[in-house]
């Protein structure tokens, strides 16, 4: 009788151990680069993920709605600290070139293709789809020769 008992409570203590144990969250990162030393964590457990950049680039990172803390490592990157919370986490990082990019370097503005824009005797550059033309109409879509 009294071992009945004993296993009852130890299955019960056991049961409620189990039941107790805090159920681990999985962290994910939409983007490939991001480091870190395994992907299921406890509510409150401290994660610490790296993320490896490149100099000539601005990065902007997002956990959700979690807060993080974020540190720069010479040789391991970008370190991002937070602590788990109760859900699932998703780890974002937007990225910017900083290096000026001018979007006008390599066209021609409208309606002037390849003649540097001076008509030869007395013809015209069509302004719908930059053709030279001599007559009255574009040669090459139709368009009116501008007064
Ligand atoms: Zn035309």
């Amino acid at each position: 009788m009294r071992t009945t008992w004993r296993l009852m409570i130890l299955a019960g203590v056991i049961l409620m151990l189990t039941g107790c144990l805090p159920k681990k969250y999985r962290l994910s990162f939409e983007s490939p680069g991001f480091r870190t030393v395994k992907t299921l964590y406890a509510p409150g457990e401290a994660v610490e993920v790296s993320y490896r950049i490149a100099t000539d680039t601005d990065y902007w990172f997002h956990i959700g709605d979690v807060e993080f803390e974020q540190d720069y490592d010479p040789r391991r990157g970008v370190i991002l600290r937070f602590t788990m919370p109760e859900h699932d986490v998703t780890i974002g990082v937007d990225r910017k070139n900083t290096m000026t990019f001018d979007p006008d370097a390599h066209s021609q503005p409208d309606g002037i293709s390849g003649t540097g824009g001076v008509p030869s005797g007395n013809g015209w550059i069509c302004p719908e789809c930059g053709e030279e033309n001599s007559g009255k109409f574009c040669s090459e879509c139709g368009h009116a020769r501008p007064e």
